[in-house]
């Protein structure tokens, strides 16, 4: 039999999923193929304990399918924790598409993703995440109803809601470390001013913040310069910056070794996602006394907005859920303090309290 053309280009490698380093026990993880429009995905449902597995679709030019299968594993139980700490009723999963996004995406590839999705029966959901749109996403929901973040079902862009949600974590984490959540005369340093980090800023202004910015697009900084008043700082060294908080709104990995001992903030709470290089890095960022906001926990806002949406754009449940960010993090920080861990771990014991409870 001849072996269809989309995955000739594809190294072999081996690939065992039960053996693999992030594999943790996870539920389902289905290969999907199809050969009229080279789609190639793998959709990993981790934990479905405390309802339907939702998780994001990343579209992605990964070099092979292991790469693929690393992702779509590790990044899957991140939904876990993440949609439980925010407490949804609602399980992890993810999935993956191999495709280059700006050269590979065709509505057929979509559709067929969209069947795959409809085979699974609702046991997973999916929405938009890197490479993929919101537009995207009509067009997979014209196959499967089990999809999340469209016109139909949701509030649109989930930045904003991010955003909110970030500022929220903010505001404990002062109140946490200072007994005052007022933003007046607290300086913080936002480092990337995309879609997340400029709407934070802008709440953080309004509340009488003065802000630092960092971002590699001359534009945005523009911006914040004149709108919000801010002063810039070089990208590579906004964790660095004279501020009492830190919020990473950029890319991961941006607590590290190199960068933890030169941060001056007290607090680190930002929208970035896997800010910690690895897990070690939290314990640092602990005997440095610097307050960490774990990442799931106070980006939460944009998979709430995506979760609880209610048709006709009805927010309040979604605003009111956002804004519990902000006591779960007290819970958090409360915990961490008594036991002398980091925050993440902490973190990572609360939603797995919640998982062995359903
Ligand atoms: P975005 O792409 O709109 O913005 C990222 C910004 O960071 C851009 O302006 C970019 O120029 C800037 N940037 C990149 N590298 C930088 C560097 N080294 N220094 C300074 N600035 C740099 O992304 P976004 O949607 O605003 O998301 C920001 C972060 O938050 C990401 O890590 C994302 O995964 C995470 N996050 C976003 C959401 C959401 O709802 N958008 C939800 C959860 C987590």
């Amino acid at each position: 039999m001849n072996v269809p053309v989309a995955s000739r280009d594809l190294k072999p490698v081996e690939a065992d999923v039960f053996t693999h380093p992030e594999f943790r026990g996870h539920e389902q993880v289905v290969h999907g193929f199809d050969a009229a429009s080279g789609l190639r995905t793998i959709i990993a449902v981790h934990d479905t304990r405390l309802g339907p597995a939702l998780g994001g679709c990343r579209m992605w030019a990964y070099a092979n399918g292991a790469e693929a299968l690393t992702d779509a594993l590790r990044l899957s139980r991140g939904m876990t924790y993440k949609n439980a700490l925010a407490g949804l009723d609602l399980g992890g999963g993810k999935a993956v598409i191999i495709a280059d996004a700006r050269k590979d995406k065709s509505p057929a590839l979509l559709s067929a993703f969209g069947r795959q999705v409809g085979r699974l029966g609702g046991t997973y959901i999916t929405a938009e995440d890197v490479g993929i749109s919101a537009s995207d996403m009509e067009i997979v929901a014209r196959e499967t109803d089990h999809v999340r973040g469209t016109r139909a079902t949701g509030l649109g862009d989930p930045s904003p809601y991010t955003a909110l949600g970030v500022f929220v974590g903010i505001r404990a984490s002062l109140r946490h470390r200072f007994g005052s959540d007022s933003l007046k005369g607290r300086t913080v340093c936002v480092q990337g001013l995309g879609h997340v980090g400029m709407d934070l800023a802008r709440q953080l202004h309004a509340a009488g913040a003065r802000l630092i910015v960092a971002d590699l697009h001359q534009p945005a900084l523009e911006q914040a310069v004149s709108e919000l008043d801010a002063s810039v700082v070089a990208a590579d060294h906004a964790h660095a910056a004279e501020a009492d908080v830190f919020a990473p709104c950029a890319l991961g990995a941006g607590l590290n070794d190199a960068t933890i001992p030169e941060i001056r903030a007290t607090i680190v709470a930002g929208a970035a996602n896997n800010q910690l290089a690895e897990e070690r890095h939290g314990e640092m960022l602990r005997a440095r006394g610097i307050l960490h906001a774990p990442d799931y926990a106070i980006n939460a806002g944009g998979v709430i907005s995506i979760a609880l949406a209610a048709p006709g754009g009805d927010d309040r449940l979604v605003r009111e859920k956002v804004e519990a960010i902000g006591a779960t993090l007290m819970r958090i920080y409360e915990r961490a303090g008594q036991r002398g861990l980091p925050t993440q771990n902490v973190a990572d014991r609360i939603a797995e309290e919640r998982l062995a409870a359903a």
